[in-house]
């Protein structure tokens, strides 16, 4: 019966998103240029007026639970629900990456030290290969590790290579490093210039000065912060600094992360808010990240926990329901790093 019932699902999302295949192929030509994407925002409830409009660094970054995109502050949309690889051996990951896409999901998230970049683009390319998405279609993040800030432009190449792509979607800086952390970040600027990177941003910078020191002395603003977010650490306090600047907030461990899950999947609210939607613990999670406004990535090499975990848009939480999730918040890291 639970195989039915994923298949069914498998099935919807797969004819969810040949219709929206169909689209975008329909303004194939408006891509072809070097302008940011604007594929998904091609579904009827975008405008066209909508897709030409540049964000402004001082909007707040809008979720489109619609589409399941965000306007990044570089121009570029990108999903907000995808999969991490982290712990992921390599087979691991490319049966992953692959059951991500053939199920609909569009935002990969790896990084040189996870040592699967190469999986993830042998993925990417059987996916493109198979005529499941295109790889415009696709937006893969990708981190610079901290032992390569000295050597960033040979570090953002390299990733490249190992993934097998001539751009990356997103690259960002793994952690904070005050010593050469300004100076990695500049070599991501000057690939943003080349073609090589789209769109940049920053990983575990846990506090506005910290933050800021890095902005003030660059000059693009990050698109993304992703820190470890979830119910017990909701990152509010970067989340309203980040306002100012249109930069959005991807949430890693969102689901508490390996060994922590069941903390949050058995808190009973969550299980009570789940029975109420006839949902699993960790869609509830996954709904009340996005609509929050945090980007998500679940980390799963189990393809029926990837779909279950794509599958969270035929719902939406009241605000009681967010409200009651949001009161869990106990500022309570489950990583020392
Ligand atoms: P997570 O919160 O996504 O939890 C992963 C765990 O949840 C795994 O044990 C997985 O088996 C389980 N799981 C996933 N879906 C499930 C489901 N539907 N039902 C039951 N169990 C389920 O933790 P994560 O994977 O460590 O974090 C998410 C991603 O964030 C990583 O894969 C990685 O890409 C990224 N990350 C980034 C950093 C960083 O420093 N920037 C650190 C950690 C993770």
């Amino acid at each position: 019966m639970k195989k039915l019932t994923v298949i069914v699902t498998a099935l919807a999302l797969l004819l969810s998103f040949t219709a929206c295949s169909a689209l975008e192929g329909n303004q194939s030509s408006q891509e072809q240029t070097s302008q940011p994407e604007t594929s998904l925002s091609s579904t009827p409830d975008t405008s066209a007026e909508d897709s030409m409009q540049e964000p402004s660094n001082n909007e707040t970054a809008q979720f489109n639970l619609e589409t399941g995109t965000v306007l990044l502050n570089s121009g570029y949309e990108m999903p907000i629900i995808g999969l991490g690889t982290f712990q992921l051996s390599d087979s691991e990951c490319e049966n992953s990456v692959y059951h991500a896409l053939l199920y609909g999901g569009r935002l990969i998230d790896t990084a040189r030290i996870y040592g699967n970049e190469e999986a993830v683009g042998r993925a990417i390319q059987r996916a493109i290969d198979e005529g499941i998405c295109t790889r415009e279609e696709i937006f893969v993040t990708t981190k610079m590790w901290t032992a390569d800030y000295d050597n960033a432009d040979a570090a953002i190449d390299a990733s490249l290579e190992r993934l097998g792509l001539d751009y990356i979607d997103l690259m960002i800086l793994h952690h904070s490093q005050p010593e050469n952390d300004v100076e990695a970040y500049q070599a991501m600027e000057r690939a943003v210039e080349d073609g090589k990177l789209r769109s940049i941003g920053l990983s575990n910078y846990y506090t506005p000065e910290d933050f800021d020191r890095l902005v003030n002395a660059t000059t693009i603003t990050p698109a993304l912060l992703q820190n470890e977010t979830h119910l017990y650490h909701q990152s509010t306090q970067m989340k309203e600094h980040l306002e100012q600047y249109g930069t959005v907030l991807e949430s890693w461990f969102p689901l508490g992360g390996r060994g922590q899950t069941q903390i949050l999947f058995n808190d009973e609210t969550v299980v009570s808010i789940a029975e109420a939607h006839d949902k699993t613990s960790a869609q509830i999670i996954l709904r009340w990240h996005l609509q929050a406004g945090n980007i998500a990535i679940p980390g799963s090499s189990n393809p029926d926990h990837i779909l279950e975990n794509l599958s969270v848009f035929d719902f939406e939480l009241s605000q009681e329901e967010m409200d009651r999730l949001t009161a869990l918040d106990r500022n309570e890291r489950f990583a020392d790093y």
